[in-house]
């Protein structure tokens, strides 16, 4: 039998998505939280919650989904749940289909599910400052009308925000949707998009847990007017979000006091790393709006192996940028032996 004829052809060009699993001491590539925002927590999985998992979960995640309401001042019916945000990217893409419009680079999955969900993806180039090209968009939004448009801002992997002007625009000019990724909202000093879902019809957000302490639970929500939540909860698979992790994000947004530390921890670690590294020859670092640092160095690939071998992971985004490479703000500890592990190297 002949695999390579049965597969689609979008599929059988795809690549499967390269999480590195290199084993090392010291990891800083994935931008997750150093900290868990768990401890003290583990009570909220009582005996109870475990001799229940001979149940199906809540499908539509009715407290979790009030709580996040509470925390977002939305109301529920303003809110879908994900397993990760990645899965609702995949819903929106499935429910509204393309042409799907991004700026690059950006988040690599914007990409990845357009092409396997076999629908058209549009690429239009960030400025010399990681900014949007309003121009390119404009014309591009003109001339192929995209359902969908994707703005990581914060942007990964370039770190910094979008200008909030070029982005209103971008929504006003859309006939479709605008999707604008708040994956790391909570670590810059601008203003979230969630206010304005009830001004522009048209506007979706999208949260995550998981680059503040909580990414082994596969936890995202998409933040959007009741009609496109309605929607795109037709394609969702009804029990996306398992109990436990329920109950644990449940147990974490009642007490959000251990979460807000830790990312104010992370924030001045960021600024203290990035100081730091603007003092090193031959290392340009970008300001960062996020809980990474977006860099430039002459030889990226051989500063990523070194790295590596001194037991530092960091990811290589040599596809984004030449000599580009991604840093994630980890533990006081961690960031420390990445500086002298970098220094010696270079
Ligand atoms: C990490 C990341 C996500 C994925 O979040 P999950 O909730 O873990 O699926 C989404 N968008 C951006 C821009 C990210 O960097």
């Amino acid at each position: 039998m002949d695999i390579n004829k049965l597969i689609k052809p979008n599929i059988r060009s795809l690549r499967a998505y390269q999480a590195e699993e290199i084993p090392c001491r010291i990891k800083l590539d994935a931008n997750e939280s150093p900290y868990s925002a768990i401890s003290g927590q583990l009570s909220a999985l009582s005996r109870e919650n475990l001799q229940a998992l001979n149940r199906y979960p809540d499908p539509h995640a009715t407290s979790l989904r009030y709580l996040m309401a509470k925390a977002l001042k939305v109301k529920p019916q303003n809110i879908l749940h994900g397993n990760g945000s990645d899965e609702l990217i995949y819903n929106l893409i499935m429910a509204f289909g393309g042409p799907v419009l991004y700026p690059v680079p950006t988040f690599s999955m914007y990409g990845v599910i357009s092409q396997a969900l076999g629908e058209r993806k549009i690429e239009v180039p960030l400025d010399n400052q990681f900014d949007l090209d309003t121009d390119a968009f404009m014309k591009t939004i003109k001339t192929r009308d995209p359902k969908l448009i994707f703005l990581s801002s914060p942007n990964n992997p370039t770190g910094n925000c979008f200008s909030e002007d070029r982005i209103l625009k971008i929504i006003r000019q859309s006939k479709g949707l605008v999707v604008v990724d708040e994956a790391y909202q909570q670590f810059s000093d601008k203003r979230s998009f969630i206010p304005l879902i009830k001004k522009y019809e048209n506007l979706v957000v999208l949260r995550t847990l998981s680059k503040i302490g909580l990414a082994g639970l596969r936890l995202g929500f998409m933040i959007s007017g009741p009609e496109i939540v309605n929607e795109v909860n037709k394609v969702r698979l009804p029990f996306n979000v398992n109990s436990l992790s329920q109950k644990v994000a449940e147990a974490a947004l009642q007490d959000k006091r251990q979460m807000r530390s830790d990312i104010r921890l992370v924030i001045s670690e960021r600024k203290r790393l990035f100081k730091e590294m603007v003092k090193l020859d031959g290392v340009k670092p970008y300001p960062s709006d996020a809980n990474f640092i977006f860099f430039k160095v002459d030889n990226g690939d051989s500063i990523h192996s070194g790295l590596i071998r001194k037991g530092v992971l960091i990811r290589n985004m040599k596809g984004a940028a030449d000599g580009g490479l991604r840093v994630t703000v980890g533990a006081p500890a961690e960031n420390a032996a990445f500086l002298k592990a970098l220094k010696q190297i270079l």
